[in-house]
């Protein structure tokens, strides 16, 4: 147990204890146990794969509510790119924008115009650092499991904000500086697709406190967005978001706003953990930046969404070129806010506290061999039935207590068997009995 905050949590009066959620978890944190799942909090990096692969909707994601905008005097809206492709294609941004305003929002800032401006400070970094490859900072579910699972290359991890964190940022001094509010009166409110931005703004990684002051999910909006689009147009005091930023929302939008470098984009937690393991090994130093996002196709396939990924991405790229990919930002400032570190992370990255088999190393080495001799006993079929993802799972759960040789079925049945045999040979030794009615005992005639 670590103590992080997790956003993805489990209503265990819904869950039926079918096992469905322990294979589809990429870091093996569901046991099931006595019937009901239980989630490893060191283990799990609040991806939403539990959330989609339930069948009875037993996991969910914390957030925060719409009601939590009354506590700000100016609400400012921060939707994520992706929020974009959740409508008819006939719906243009600037209507979608729109409607925030009607929905109760002060004003609308987009995350796709930080974009455009933490790309270029990406560019900038890749240019200048010596590491290779170097990995997005974008995706925290990524984040979390570089840090889970692949702490050596929390050095890869390049120290720049989320383009959530810089939009939040630039928004907040943009209406202090124009319209005198203070800063305590401002909410930022991040339009969400994924659970894993919840728990970025709530426990952020490389910076002290998030800019975000609350995030609702795109699925919460979505209908408060429907209901008003169409009804009436708004003045902003920011600038709207161009093609490049917007197209941040899918797989391969990064580095094409980026648009520099010999650079890969990885979509699914599944292939960003077959990249990880091959840039651990030092199979990737030839590339120059990774893009890895934990959802398939992108954020448009996040666990919060609405619409279909694959129509969502068509749609994202129609919407991308139409808006085309003129520059908000002039190179020369964007180099000035580099140089006064306004994209820097202000802390380091670290590597979550996860102390495997024990803190003690000379213990961990007694449990270690204790794991693999108990893996040795068990079927290796990886059923699952037991609760445990695996084999390997069940034997690291053994030692660690957390469960028996007998949760698994196969143990179970010999262990029944042997109990039968020992019981069959007991009843062997036992003395005639002494019936009443007949046998040896009844006395006749
Ligand atoms: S959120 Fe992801 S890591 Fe956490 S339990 Fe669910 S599937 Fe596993
Ligand atoms: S890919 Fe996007 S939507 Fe999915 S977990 Fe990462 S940031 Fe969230």
């Amino acid at each position: 147990m670590t103590g992080y905050y997790h956003s993805v949590t489990l209503d265990i009066s819904k869950c039926k204890g079918c096992t469905n959620c322990i294979k589809g978890c990429p870091t093996e944190a569901i046991r099931v146990r006595n019937g009901k799942a239980q989630i490893l909090q060191d283990k799990c990096i609040d991806c939403g794969e539990c959330i989609r692969i339930c069948p009875n909707q037993a996991k969910y994601a914390v957030y925060d509510s719409l009601e939590k905008l009354k506590e700000f005097k100016f609400k400012i809206a921060l939707p994520a790119p992706s929020l974009f492709a959740q409508f008819k294609e006939n719906v243009s941004k600037e209507q979608i924008l729109n409607a925030l305003y009607k929905a109760g929002f002060d004003e609308v800032y987009e995350v796709a115009l930080a974009a455009e401006e933490v790309s270029i400070a990406i560019r900038e970094y890749i240019k200048n650092s010596s590491i290779r490859p170097l990995i997005s900072s974008s995706c925290p579910a990524v984040l979390r499991l570089i840090r889970v699972r692949f702490p050596a290359l929390i050095e890869n991890i390049i120290p720049v904000k989320s383009p959530m964190e810089i939009a939040a940022k630039r928004a907040k001094e943009i209406v202090s500086a124009k319209l005198g509010i203070p800063d305590m009166d401002i909410g930022t409110v991040f339009l969400s697709p994924c659970p894993a931005k919840v728990t970025a703004v709530k426990q952020p990684i490389g910076t002290l406190k998030s800019y975000v002051d609350a995030v609702v999910p795109v699925n919460v909006i979505y209908g408060e967005i429907l209901k008003n689009l169409g009804k009436g147009s708004y003045q902003t005091i920011f600038k709207r978001a161009n093609g490049l930023g917007v197209g941040w929302g899918r797989s391969g939008g990064e580095n094409l706003a980026i648009g520099w470098g010999n650079n890969l984009s990885v979509d699914g937690i599944h292939n960003c953990i077959e990249v990880l393991e091959e840039i651990e090994m030092g199979k990737l130093s030839d590339i120059d930046y990774v893009e890895l996002q934990a959802c398939n196709g992108g954020c448009i396939g996040g666990a919060l969404m609405v619409e279909n990924r694959f129509v969502a991405r068509v749609k994202l790229r129609r919407m991308s070129e139409k808006l085309g990919n003129n520059p908000n930002f002039d190179e020369n400032e964007i180099k000035i806010s580099i140089k006064n570190a306004f994209y820097n992370m202000e802390g380091p990255i670290t590597g979550e506290v996860n102390y495997g088999l024990d803190g003690n190393i000379a213990k961990a080495i007694e449990k270690m061999e204790l794991l693999e001799k108990t893996l040795k006993g068990l079927p290796g079929l990886d059923c699952g039935s037991c609760g445990s993802p695996n084999c390997r799972a069940l034997a690291e759960d053994i030692v660690l207590g957390r469960a028996n040789e007998t949760d698994c079925v196969f143990k179970l049945r010999d262990r029944v068997r042997q109990l039968a045999k020992e019981v069959l040979d007991l009843s062997q030794k036992l003395p005639p009995t002494m019936d009443t009615d007949g046998g040896e005992n009844n006395e006749t005639g």
